[in-house]
């Protein structure tokens, strides 16, 4: 591995940064820290298509086949390097020299690997030879389409056990809205029947990207429908830890990039105000 001999730019999140296959670093001064992410994307494959998708050729697919043996060597490595090696010091600015969480967030859908229960078992088995702080996340980002699998589920479960957090994609409510921006049919009934079994089994943050295409924001149909969805939720009492509300922080690397603009400040904090007031916790990125 080779991270303390490139300069990690603090805004570099591309995933090959440690020069590694599945292991790569962001550095958060927002967040005050380093978080690991594990990318079981490196084809670039997912299995939906957002128009503010940040993967440089993205293809539709799904992972590929996982080397195992590779992915923990890497881990391991990383860590080390970490926890004993120069990278901190090299590459980090003094308040950002922390870990924040590892991450399972890659060019493509996550869960899409055949291998993900493993991934997940993997994690906590190299977490526990770590001096890790107690408080470690690891977190899930996610379109939450292929929860319903039930290696999936078992990792979830696992998850749990290890401080996760699941982060499910949640665009749009309306069967236009999701395959305008994330082209996708899933059926609204999948995605509610597949966010509450995440929710179920383990923290489960929405997570949600707002933006201007053609320089309209989200319609009024939009965002009532998906006020409502989550009232619904709620209601149901499915125990969603809040609600994670971005903006575009970075260029969309698809054919629809020069459509999209980053939403004014006063309509995303008018939006939060008003899912806030259902009670949920929001956290917003703009
Ligand atoms: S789900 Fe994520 S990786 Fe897949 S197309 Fe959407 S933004 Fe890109």
């Amino acid at each position: 591995m080779q991270p303390a001999s490139k300069l990690l730019n603090i805004a570099d999140h591309s995933r090959d940064n440690a020069g590694m296959t599945y292991i790569y670093s962001v550095v958060s001064r927002r967040a005050g820290g380093v978080s690991v992410g594990i990318n079981l994307n490196p084809n670039n494959a997912c299995n939906w298509r957002c128009i503010y998708c940040q993967v440089p050729e993205l293809a539709r697919g799904t992972a590929p086949v996982i080397d195992l043996v590779k992915l923990e060597a890497e881990l391991r490595t990383f860590l080390h390097e970490i926890l004993h090696g120069d990278f901190m010091r090299a590459q980090v600015p003094p308040e950002a020299r922390r870990i924040n969480d590892i991450a399972l967030s890659g060019n493509g859908e996550p869960t899409s690997a055949r291998e993900f229960e493993q991934v997940i078992e993997l994690i906590g088995r190299v977490k526990c030879d770590y001096d890790l702080p107690e408080e470690l996340k690891l977190v899930l980002i996610t379109n939450g389409s292929l929860i319903d699998r039930p290696g999936v589920q078992a990792g979830l479960r696992r998850m749990a056990e290890l401080n996760g957090e699941v982060w499910f994609k949640l665009d749009s409510v309306t069967r236009e809205g999701r395959l305008r921006i994330n082209s996708t049919r899933i059926s609204l009934k999948r995605m509610r029947e597949n966010l509450q079994l995440a929710a179920f089994q383990c923290s489960t943050w929405l997570q949600t990207c707002i933006f201007e295409t053609d320089g309209r924001p989200p319609s009024q149909v939009e965002s009532g429908a998906y006020l409502k969805f989550t009232e619904e939720l709620l209601r149901e009492g499915v125990p969603l830890k809040g609600v994670l509300l971005y903006g575009l922080a970075r260029p969309s690397m698809q054919p629809e990039a020069t459509r999209l603009t980053k939403i004014n400040q006063e309509w995303m904090e008018a939006f939060c105000a008003k899912i806030r007031a259902l009670g949920l916790t929001v956290k917003l990125n703009p």
